[in-house]
């Protein structure tokens, strides 16, 4: 007989792109492998279903990534196991009914979170509701390298680790090697399964035809030294003695549009392309030969299916710190805070230095991992698959937590 379509809730966050594109990410692929068996709901849960802190965890991460020194106090001061469990035993008894009747409305047979603080709460309440025999949750880890405890939870189906070091860490922290399947991180089908020629793509993007190409971003929030970047490199790829540009310059602001009116109203010496917030950025990376970007994990897997040499200038303390090494000792690229250093690689590269461009773009190549967000899917369905048709889950309210305390 005709099968069920089967529900999958992703739990997300808008703190930062990263967690929205992986979320995105994962929706698309069980899209194009799936096709209807299975519906995809991507929620930002904490935002709709519940009060303060939780929903004002956006807010809170953004105004806290701008204020560095907080940022770096908070990730370790949480990060202690029995400081967090606490924290979130008496968040989870507040909102437990709230996430209880967001998990009931979507009755969903797979519970994905992409998130580190969102494990606790939905498996608690799966718990209590006696569920958590027949919904399957799995954590889908978003940063690359060094991560938040809050992401390793042992009552997990799976854990899928980006890299062999956060599976270690995985590990480490109590997850058995069964849970943990290292894939890669999820990126958008659209960057893994499209076939694109770089000529075609300047003309889509009225770029120049001959001249190299960098790529300068900040993240989905445009965050980090891009304005001082964007005036070093307007020097470093103009040849003053032929009075010639020897690079073009593409500047993507995501949605910090201060900035990007700014670098607008700029006069350039050589061909620049300034941006807000762009949803195909596989052609802009298929367009350019090397990026400039904060150490956002997303960026940087994405970075690497394109196999654009990077240059880190910038990282978020905490969770994005590992992802310098992971880059630098894999010999994908350089770190430097410096704008003025940075705008002198980049010269190098597009003038004396083309053999180490293209040495460092084959490494790049090597350590992408594009179909990372299929084998993540293909795991998930087979998980189901072998719980076999008692999986069809009843979804009854057995007692509502409330009534429980
Ligand atoms: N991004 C995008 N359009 C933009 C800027 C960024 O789609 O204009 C995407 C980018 O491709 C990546 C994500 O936003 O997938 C940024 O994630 P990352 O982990 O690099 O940094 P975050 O913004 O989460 O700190």
């Amino acid at each position: 007989g005709a099968e069920r379509t089967k529900n999958v809730l992703i739990l997300m966050s808008d703190t930062g792109g990263g967690h929205r594109a992986s979320a995105e990410a994962i929706r698309d692929a069980f899209k194009i492998q799936f096709g209807d068996k299975y519906r995809v709901i991507v929620k930002d849960v904490w935002k709709e279903y519940t009060g303060w802190p939780l929903n004002d965890m956006e807010r809170s991460y953004k105004f806290m990534v701008k204020h560095v020194q907080l940022w770096k106090v908070a990730f370790h001061s949480t990060s202690p196991k029995w400081i967090h469990s606490c924290y979130l035993a008496a968040i989870a008894a507040y909102y437990a009914k709230e996430v209880e009747a967001g998990l009931m409305e979507y009755k969903p047979e797979i519970i994905i979170s992409v998130h580190p603080l969102m494990q606790h709460i939905p498996l608690w309440v799966l718990k209590w509701q006696e569920l958590q025999k027949r919904v399957l949750f799995v954590t889908v880890i978003t940063d690359l390298n060094t991560c938040h405890p809050t992401w390793f939870h042992p009552g997990v189906n799976r854990c899928y680790c980006p890299s062999q070091e956060v599976a270690k860490r995985a590990m480490f922290d109590g997850l058995d090697e069964s849970q943990v399947r290292v894939f890669g991180l999820p990126v958008r089908p659209s960057f893994a399964r499209a076939v694109l020629v770089k000529d075609d793509l300047r003309n889509e993007l009225e770029m120049d035809q001959d001249l190299r190409a960098v790529l300068l971003m900040g993240g989905g929030e445009g965050m980090g030294p891009v304005k001082e970047t964007a005036k070093a490199l307007e020097e470093s790829l103009y040849d003053k003695e032929n009075k010639k540009p020897i690079g073009q310059m593409v500047v993507i602001c995501g949605r910090n549009k201060k900035l990007a009116s700014a670098l607008e109203a700029v006069e350039w010496k050589i061909p620049v392309k300034v941006r807000g917030f762009e949803t195909q950025m596989e052609k802009w990376m298929g367009a350019c030969d090397c990026i400039i970007t904060k150490a956002g994990p997303g960026t940087i897997a994405e970075s690497l299916i394109r196999s654009l040499p990077i240059i880190l200038n910038d990282y978020i303390p905490g969770q994005e710190k590992g992802n310098v090494p992971y880059v630098v000792e894999n010999g994908a690229g350089m770190f430097t805070r410096s704008p003025k250093e940075t705008a002198r690689i980049v010269g190098e590269w597009f003038s004396t230095k083309i053999d180490e461009l293209e040495q460092t773009s084959d490494n790049a190549r090597k350590l992408a991992q594009p179909e990372a967000v299929f084998d993540i899917v293909k795991d998930m369905d087979e998980l189901l698959e072998q719980r076999g048709p008692f999986a069809n889950v009843a979804y009854t309210l057995t007692s509502s937590f409330a009534s429980l305390v």
